[in-house]
C-alpha cells in the first residue's frame, strides 16, 4: 500500500497542472479501491461551494460545471466536519442529495475525506459504489493518508495555475501572493531568478538567444558526459561487479539515444533556451520511468535525472555570460542563502522575494542590513515562471503583487516615493543624540557581517558594533580561514570603528549556518552541534579565532567578545580560561595584546534563569531575541510553515527579557540587545521601558530607532512596558504599540508609504 501511495503522490507531484494532477489521483484511487467512482471536489470559497474538478466514473462534461453549495449533501457533511464520512447507503443518510447534473444513477456505497492544508478543507476526494458497500478501514486510511499528502501538491499546482488567473484576473485583490513580512520597505521591479547550478528542478524558463552556439554548447556537454562516463567506467572495471558496471553502459546507451539528443535540439530550435529545453526532455523521459510497476526500472528514472544533471554542470561551466542584474533587480529564489543575495551588486538590487524562510532567517537579517525590502515564504511562487516579470515586493505586509496592472503599480510607486521622502526626513536625525525627550542615552550600535555592510550609511552614525557575525566571513571560503587572514577581516572592522568598541562574535555555525567545507549532517540541527558548543569541541579552530581577535585589537584596545549559544555556565568558563590562553601565548610571543571585554549572548532559555550566574562571570549580557524566540517559543525560526507562531513580542518573550534584565542587575552588569527585535520600531519602545542600555541592530534600521528614541520619554516607555506585560498575546501587544506610534504620528515608521 505505501508503495502505490507513494507511487501516486510522485506522479502528482509531476503532473504539468492541476487538472492533470486531479486526473490521475482519480484514475489510480478507483484503480486501487475497485470502486465505481472516484471523484474530485474543491472548494470555492469566495463562491461557497464545491466544483467537481476531476472524476472517473461519471459524466466527464460535468466537469468544471457541476458544483455543489458549502453546505449540502455528503460532500458539505465531509468538509464541515473535516473528517471522513464512511456510508454504506448513503440514500439512506439525512444528508444525502441525489445529483442528475452529473449524470448519475443511485450510489449507495460512499466515502469522502477532507483535503486539508493550513487547517482549510481545500476540497474533498470521494469513492462511490452502486451496490452498497460499506469501505474497509484500509481503504479509508488509504484515502486519508492520500489526501494528507496531495493537499501540498494542489495548492502547489493550483498556485502554477494560480499566476495565469492572476495575470487575467480583473480583481485587483486576487492579484497578490501572500507570504511573511521579511525587511520593510517597498519596490517596484523585474525579477531575476537565483537558482542553483546543476539542480534542473529549479532551471528557469527563458527564450534562446541564439539557438546555434547553444545547440553546439549542448553538443559538447553531452560529448563531455559521455566521455566521463566512459572514464568511470574504466576506472572501475576491476573493483566493481559487472552488474554495477552495467550501470554506465545504461547509462552511456540512453545517451546515445537519440531522442534524448534530438528532443532537445528540437525544444531549443522553438525557441526554449537549453537548460529549460533540457530540463523538459529530461522530466519527460524521467516520468515514463516514475510510472513502471517496476522497482529497478523505476529507479531508471533517478538515472535519467542525473544523466540530466550531468550535462546541465557542463553547460553551467560552460555558460560565459554572467547574470545580468537590471537596475532595481527582485531578487528570487525557492531557498535563497544570504550568500546568493550578497552576488547581487548592491546599487542593483531592488528587494528579495524567498518561497521559503521568515522574518527571522538570516536572510531577511541581510536584506534588512542592505536596507531592501523582503518577503519571505512566498511558498505559492512558482518560481520557475518568474523570470523577467515586474513585480511589486510590500516588504510591510509580505505580499508579492506578480505583473500588477498600472494603478495597483502606480499606487506602490506612489508609496515608493513616500518612503524616499520618509528616508531623506530621517537623515536629519544623522548625528543627533540617541536620547529620549527626558534626556536618557539609548546608545544604537550595528549589526555586521560583510564588508559590504560597512559602507552602509548609517554605520557612521552608530556608537560601535553590537553584533559582528564572523561567520559570514567563514561561509564565503572554501576552508577555514587561517590566524593571519582572520586577523586581517577583524583589524579591518575594528579600525574601521575605532575608538568605538565593536563586539566580535565567536563562530556560530551549525544550525542554519552552514559551512560548505565543514558538514555537519543532523536531524535536528538548531537543537545539535551549533555555535560555542562546536568552539569548545574543536579547541583549534577556537583558539585561532581568538588569537586572532586578540592581535587584530593591538593598539585599538575596541575588542569586546561575544559568546553565542551560552546554555550552561561551565561553557562560559571553559571560554574565558582559552580565551586566557590564547592572550598569555601571545604576549610570550611578543605580541602587546590586552584582555578584552566579554560578554555572552542569551539565546536559550536556560541562560535566562541563569542570568545572575553568567553575569558574575562576564562584563556584559546581549539578548539575541532571535533565538531566544525560537527557543521559547518552540518555534523553528526558519520554517514558514510555523512563522505565525515566532513573535518576539510574545508575553513569554518579554518576561524572559526582563528576567535577565534583573538577573545582571544583581553584579550591575550591563544588557544589551542585538536580536532583530533591537531594530523594530515597535519594540524598542518596550527595550527602552526595560531599562537594556543599548541595542544593536541592522544599519538600515538604526534612523529609525532613533526617531523613535527621540519621541517618546523613558517615563512614558516604562508605563507603556508595564502595560504591555500585563496583556497575553503577542497580538495584543502588537496592536496596542502600534497604537502608540501611530498617537506620535510615527505610523510611517510600520507600514508603507510616509
Ligand atoms: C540572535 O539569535 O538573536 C542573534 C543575534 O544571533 P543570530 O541571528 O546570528 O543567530
Ligand atoms: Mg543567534
Amino acid at each position: 500500500m505505501l508503495e502505490l501511495l507513494h507511487r501516486i503522490v510522485q506522479e502528482v507531484n509531476a503532473a504539468p497542472d492541476l487538472s492533470e494532477a486531479l486526473l490521475v489521483i482519480v484514475q489510480r484511487v478507483k484503480q486501487a479501491i475497485e470502486a465505481d467512482v472516484c471523484s474530485v471536489y474543491l472548494t470555492d470559497f469566495e463562491q461557497r461551494k464545491h466544483v467537481l474538478m476531476a472524476t472517473q466514473g461519471l459524466r466527464q462534461e460535468a466537469v468544471g460545471k457541476v458544483s455543489l453549495p458549502l453546505n449540502r449533501g455528503l460532500i458539505g457533511l465531509v468538509s464541515e466536519r473535516a473528517e471522513p464520512i464512511n456510508v454504506a447507503d448513503a440514500p439512506a443518510h439525512p444528508r444525502y442529495l441525489f445529483n442528475t447534473d452529473t449524470g448519475e444513477v443511485t450510489y449507495r456505497g460512499f466515502l469522502g475525506v477532507p483535503i486539508i492544508q493550513n487547517r482549510r478543507v481545500l476540497g474533498v476526494l470521494v469513492v462511490r459504489q452502486v451496490s452498497p458497500r460499506e469501505f474497509g478501514d484500509d481503504e479509508v486510511t488509504f484515502l486519508f493518508t492520500l489526501a494528507a499528502q496531495l493537499a501540498g501538491a494542489i495548492t502547489h499546482a493550483q498556485a502554477s495555475g494560480a499566476l495565469d488567473t492572476i495575470l487575467e484576473s480583473r480583481d485587483l485583490s486576487a492579484r497578490f501572493l501572500q507570504g511573511q513580512p521579511g525587511a520593510s520597505g517597498v519596490a517596484v521591479g523585474t525579477v531575476v531568478v537565483a537558482y542553483r547550478k546543476a539542480d534542473l528542478g529549479v532551471v528557469p524558463d527563458r527564450a534562446s538567444e541564439d539557438p546555434e552556439e547553444e545547440i553546439a554548447g549542448f553538443r559538447k556537454a553531452v560529448a563531455n558526459v559521455e566521455e566521463d562516463l566512459r572514464r568511470l567506467r574504466g576506472r572501475l572495471e576491476q573493483d566493481l561487479p559487472a552488474g554495477d558496471r552495467a550501470l554506465f553502459d545504461a547509462l552511456l546507451l540512453m545517451l546515445g539515444n537519440d531522442t534524448l539528443v534530438s528532443e532537445t535540439i528540437d525544444r531549443i530550435g522553438q525557441g526554449q533556451w537549453v537548460q529549460s529545453a533540457l530540463r523538459d526532455t529530461i522530466e519527460e523521459h524521467a516520468r515514463v520511468f516514475d510510472n513502471m510497476e517496476d522497482v529497478y526500472l523505476r529507479e531508471r528514472a533517478s538515472d535519467i535525472r542525473d544523466l540530466g544533471r550531468r550535462i546541465l554542470t557542463y553547460l553551467q561551466s560552460d555558460a560565459t555570460t554572467e547574470t545580468d542584474y537590471p537596475p532595481g533587480s527582485i531578487l528570487v529564489g525557492d531557498d535563497l542563502s544570504a550568500l546568493e543575495l550578497a552576488e547581487v551588486p548592491s546599487r542593483r538590487l531592488g528587494a528579495v522575494i524567498s518561497t521559503t524562510g521568515s522574518r527571522s532567517s538570516h536572510l531577511a537579517i541581510l536584506a534588512r542590513a542592505m536596507g531592501v525590502p523582503a518577503v519571505m515564504g512566498v511558498a505559492d511562487l512558482p518560481v520557475g515562471r518568474m523570470e523577467g516579470r515586474e513585480v511589486i515586493v510590500d516588504g510591510y505586509n509580505g505580499r508579492v503583487y506578480v505583473s500588477p496592472q498600472p494603478s495597483v503599480r502606480n499606487e506602490y510607486l506612489r508609496l515608493a516615493r513616500e518612503e524616499r521622502e520618509l528616508s531623506d526626513e530621517l537623515q536629519l536625525l544623522r548625528g543627533l543624540p540617541s536620547e529620549t525627550t527626558d534626556g536618557h542615552l539609548l546608545p544604537l550600535f550595528v549589526n555586521i557581517g560583510l564588508m559590504s555592510e560597512m559602507n552602509n550609511q548609517g554605520a557612521g552614525e552608530a556608537a560601535g558594533v553590537g553584533l559582528y557575525r564572523t561567520e559570514l566571513p567563514f561561509m564565503v571560503r572554501d576552508r577555514f580561514p587561517g590566524e593571519e587572514t582572520q586577523v586581517q577581516i577583524y583589524r579591518k572592522v575594528l579600525e574601521t570603528f575605532a575608538p568605538r568598541p565593536v563586539a566580535l562574535r565567536t563562530l556560530d555555525i551549525g544550525g542554519d549556518k552552514p559551512l560548505p567545507y565543514f558538514p555537519v549532517n543532523e536531524s535536528n540541527p538548531f537543537l545539535g552541534w551549533r555555535g560555542i558548543r562546536i568552539s569548545l569541541d574543536h579547541p583549534e579552530i577556537f583558539l585561532t579565532q581568538l588569537r586572532a581577535m586578540l592581535r587584530a585589537a593591538i593598539g585599538l584596545e575596541n575588542l569586546q567578545i561575544l559568546l553565542p549559544m551560552i546554555s550552561a555556565v561551565g561553557q562560559v568558563d571553559e571560554s574565558l580560561l582559552l580565551l586566557q590562553r590564547a592572550h598569555d601565548e601571545l604576549l610570550e610571543e611578543g605580541h602587546g595584546v590586552v584582555m578584552p571585554k566579554t560578554g555572552v549572548m542569551i539565546e536559550v532559555p536556560s541562560a535566562v534563569y541563569q542570568a545572575e550566574a553568567l553575569a558574575r562571570r562576564v562584563d556584559f549580557l546581549s539578548i539575541g531575541s532571535n533565538d531566544l524566540t525560537q527557543y521559547l517559543l518552540a518555534v523553528d525560526r526558519n520554517n514558514a510553515r510555523v512563522a505565525e507562531l515566532y513573535d518576539d513580542m510574545h508575553p513569554a518573550v518579554l518576561q524572559a527579557m526582563m528576567q535577565v534584565v534583573e538577573g545582571a542587575e544583581v553584579y550591575k552588569r550591563p544588557v544589551s540587545v542585538c536580536g532583530e527585535m533591537a531594530g523594530n520600531p515597535l519594540a524598542v519602545l518596550l527595550l527602552l521601558g526595560m531599562g537594556v542600555v543599548s541595542l544593536s541592530m541592522s544599519a538600515g534600521s538604526l534612523l529609525k530607532v532613533k526617531w523613535v528614541i527621540r519621541s517618546f520619554s523613558r517615563a512614558r516607555a516604562r508605563q507603556l512596558l508595564q502595560f504591555a506585560l500585563r496583556m497575553e498575546d503577542a497580538a495584543q501587544v502588537r496592536r496596542f504599540l502600534e497604537g502608540s506610534l501611530d498617537e506620535m504620528g510615527l505610523g510611517g515608521l510600520i507600514r508603507p508609504g510616509k
